[in-house]
């Protein structure tokens, strides 16, 4: 089977990336049909490597989700990571910076929820927030958040050293799918919740964002710690996308059952019920 990650990955060469993407593509997969079936079976797997990365407790796993409102970030945390133990898991979604955090630099609060040794660790929303919307909205000058490129690409040379995999993910959906979504939003009551008017705002800025966007993937690309965008538009190939690039990136760290040398037979002998 070809390599996902192969398929996906950012390959940024000067010229711009994103219109060159099908929101509605689905490379490596024939269709929903296969897609479901196969996000079965890749569960699996990935409930499988888990369980020894965890216990291996050497290595670990970072996956950052960006996107746009409604890409589905969250539906992809949902149905990706169902079948994982949550033990080893953990999700953090990064809201507008509190004032304490606002009072520290960028990456303070992003340090503290990097995955510990055996975990893996999902951001909704990232550090690249800091060189999205506050370039967007302008919310720190410009050459405060130029500057940040080469720190984020500094800072996650140092995560992938200190032996976690990052997997850098952006949800690529297109303009007309997120007027959809967030009408479909305004049609189901159960979904009220989920809608924030600020979205509309912020949808007005589509080409800000697309900018902003483009230039953190290509900045921050590195072999290390890769971007790779993901056609978004339909679900079943963001989820089975998704999944297939968090399995991939674990199969290459192959993670092992720890074999400590026990003396089984003496052991069993002190098990052994007292006659
Ligand atoms: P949501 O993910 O829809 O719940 O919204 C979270 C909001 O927090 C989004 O509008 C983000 O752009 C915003 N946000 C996240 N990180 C930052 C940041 N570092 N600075 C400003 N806004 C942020
Ligand atoms: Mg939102």
């Amino acid at each position: 089977m070809a390599s996902v990650r192969d398929l996906l990955r950012a390959g940024p060469d000067g010229s711009p990336l994103l219109p060159r993407i099908d929101p509605l593509g689905h490379p490596g997969i024939g269709g929903r049909r296969d897609a479901i079936r196969e996000l079965e079976a890749a569960a699996l797997r990935l409930a499988s490597l888990q369980d020894r990365l965890y216990a291996e407790h050497t290595r670990a796993v970072l996956v950052v989700l960006q996107g746009m409102d409604t890409s589905g970030k969250s539906g992809a945390v949902k149905h990706v990571f169902r079948g994982v133990n949550p033990a080893g898991l953990s999700v953090t979604a990064f809201k507008q910076p509190t004032e304490e955090e606002r009072a520290h630099h960028f990456l303070w609060r992003i340090e503290q929820h990097l995955p510990g040794q055996g975990h893996i660790a999902i951001f909704d929303r990232s550090h690249y927030e800091d060189v999205i919307v506050v370039r967007v909205h302008g919310l720190v000058p410009e050459e405060e958040w130029r500057g940040r490129y080469e720190e984020i690409v500094e800072f996650e040379r140092r995560v992938a050293a200190g032996g976690t995999a990052v997997v850098k993910v952006y949800l690529h959906l297109s303009f007309e799918e997120q007027r959809r979504r967030l009408l479909a939003r305004l049609e189901d009551p159960d979904k009220h919740w989920k809608f924030n008017e600020a979205d509309i705002q912020e949808r007005a800025r589509w080409p800000e964002y697309m900018a902003a966007y483009e230039d953190a993937i290509a900045r921050c690309h590195t072999d290390e710690s890769p971007w790779y965008i993901v056609p978004a538009d339909r679900k079943w190939y963001r989820n089975w996308a998704v999944e297939r690039l968090v399995v991939e990136t674990l199969e290459d760290l192959d993670p092992h059952y720890p074999r400590p040398p026990l003396d089984v037979e003496a052991l069993q002998a002190r098990l052994a019920p007292p006659n």
